[in-house]
């Protein structure tokens, strides 16, 4: 089977988790510092805040920014429940807005007709690495005081218009083990702004600036020096990750006609987390036919959010017709940078017999 998606751990990685076992500084030190410092360079801003998980990450970014209870926050209803949980875990409420047809991003057209008293942020979502409109987002942010929190969970790298996403907003970043980029599980939120990275690492850590003395009611969203370490080894090789990721979409997309394969917009760096076509009939036939050729294939994401019975519980029947469409079209054939020339041409043979 060409599995969906594969970690690339090799040497380095493992040496530099040796060199952290072998220090006995396994939680929160100087690899987490390290890694966070590395990271804001290379997205380009101030600070990097490192955190647990990608999840956690996202709650401290609304945490940050005093997102709570009576408070909307603007998103995606196709996207990885994390993105919208996080929200939910302040009090505050998710409004979903639809997306484009063709970039499966939140649709800025539509986000400022849902703006109300009560929106306190716009949270769009790089969704299988490909940015989103982000001219649109900061213009309809900056018109009405609105915070943007970037979800880069699948787009570490991927910049619109030459401009990494992450740096326009608060970015966040998820360290999962398929991702562009692990450390195991981690996160990572990075803000030009010093008063929020304080406030960031504040939360991060039991509200504890020393030893406990506790300002506010803080978490422990903190990551290990294990994961930083990982982590490290893993951004060294980031563009090279992305560059095989990029290589192979092209390659597929050049040779499949079965399906619509994925839109890459003009003046975007598409970094394809995931490589996302369309089957507008016959979806679980052809996920089932793939399987059994070895294909191995993902749907994210067979339900949009607001048709999650938790959120149905929560009282949302708004319908959104191109998310919808998408939750049953969708599926996505592996492009990680493990893949070998024969995987390549395996996976288009199958695909155009389907
Ligand atoms: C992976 C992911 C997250 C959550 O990250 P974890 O590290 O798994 O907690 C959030 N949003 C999106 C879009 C993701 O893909």
């Amino acid at each position: 089977m060409i599995p969906i998606a594969r970690p690339m751990i090799e040497t380095e990685e493992k040496e530099a988790v040796l060199a952290v076992l072998d220090s006995g500084m396994l939680a929160q030190g100087e690899w987490v510092a390290s890694f966070e410092k590395a990271f804001a360079k290379y997205i380009g801003v101030k600070h990097a805040v490192a955190a647990s998980s990608g999840t956690a990450a996202l709650h401290l970014a609304m945490l940050a920014h005093g997102i709570g209870p009576g408070d909307e926050v603007i998103t995606s209803p196709f996207t990885f429940i994390a993105t919208a949980n996080a929200v939910l875990y302040t009090g505050a409420r998710p409004v979903f807005v639809d997306i484009e047809p063709d970039t499966f991003d939140i649709d800025p057209n539509q986000v400022e007709e849902s703006i109300t008293q009560r929106t306190k942020a716009i949270l769009p979502v790089h969704l299988f690495g490909h940015p989103v409109e982000m001219d649109a987002i900061m213009e309809i942010a900056e018109r009405h005081g609105l915070t943007v929190i970037e979800d880069a969970a699948q787009a570490h790298g991927a910049e619109y218009h030459g401009q990494k996403v992450g740096s326009f907003g608060t970015g966040v970043f998820s360290f999962y083990p398929t991702k562009n980029m692990t450390t195991g599980e981690g996160g990572m939120l990075t803000t030009d702004d010093d008063f929020l990275a304080g406030k960031l690492r504040l939360l991060r850590d039991h509200g504890m600036p020393r030893r406990y003395v506790h300002e506010v009611l803080g978490y422990n969203f903190r990551m290990t020096n294990i994961a930083a370490a990982i982590g490290l080894a893993q951004l060294s090789k980031l563009d090279g990750f992305n560059s095989a990721r990029i290589g192979n979409a092209t390659y597929l997309t050049e040779r499949i006609h079965k399906v619509i394969t994925p839109t890459v917009r003009p003046g975007v760096k598409h970094v394809f987390h995931q490589y996302t076509v369309r089957v507008p009939s016959g979806r679980d036939d052809a996920v089932e036919k793939l399987r059994e050729a070895g294909v191995g294939v993902g749907i994210y994401y067979p339900i949009p959010i607001h048709q999650q019975s938790l959120y149905r519980g929560l009282g949302y029947h708004e319908r959104f017709p191109a998310a919808e469409q998408a939750a049953s079209e969708v599926l996505s054939l592996p492009v990680h940078p493990a893949l070998t020339q024969e995987d390549l041409n395996r996976i288009v043979e199958v695909v155009e017999a389907l």
